[in-house]
């Protein structure tokens, strides 16, 4: 017996959590695709967050639900509408790496009030986007963290 009580346990345990163990699959589209193809390829791979990347494949900005509601208010035709023109763009992005702690992370999420982080290598052009990291995936950790019966 450790000695140790049940929250040091689930501290320790949460600790151990990384990015990697939690991270999804991401959606990209190119910064020239149009406001409407965003809508459709957010429907269509029912997902919250669009990571937008340059013709070199790097992250060069994000697109929520609300940023794509912001742009169809209005008369604009939204086939012309490039996304690069209402991304978040970078440097403005946050991102996470998949060796971080889920912990920081969720930090983030929750400090920069949004949703998901994109997860990113660095290379020698600038970031590739190797996964997504959401509050779901969050929730995901910590269900897992409830189920656990060694605690
Ligand atoms: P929604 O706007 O649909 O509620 P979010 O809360 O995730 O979704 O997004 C809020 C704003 O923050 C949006 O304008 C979005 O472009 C931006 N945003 C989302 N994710 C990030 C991120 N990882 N880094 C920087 N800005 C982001």
């Amino acid at each position: 017996y450790t000695g140790k009580t049940g929250s040091e346990l689930l501290t320790e345990k949460l600790k151990q959590f990384t990015v990697h163990d939690f991270q999804s699959i991401p959606v990209v589209v190119n910064e020239d695709v149009s406001v409407y193809d965003a809508i459709c390829t957010m429907f269509l791979e029912d997902i919250g967050t669009l990571f937008v990347v340059n013709n070199d494949a790097n992250l060069s900005g994000v697109l929520s639900r609300k940023d794509l509601l912001r742009a169809s208010i209005g008369k604009q035709d939204l086939r012309e509408i490039p996304v690069h023109i209402i991304m978040t763009r970078m440097p403005n992005v946050t991102m996470c790496y998949k060796d971080d702690l889920l912990l920081e992370a969720a930090q983030s999420l929750i400090e920069r009030q949004i949703d998901a982080l994109p997860v990113v290598k660095e290379v020698e052009s600038g970031f590739e986007v190797i996964g997504r990291l959401t509050k779901t995936n969050v929730t995901k950790a910590l269900v897992e963290l409830g189920r656990d019966q060694r605690l």
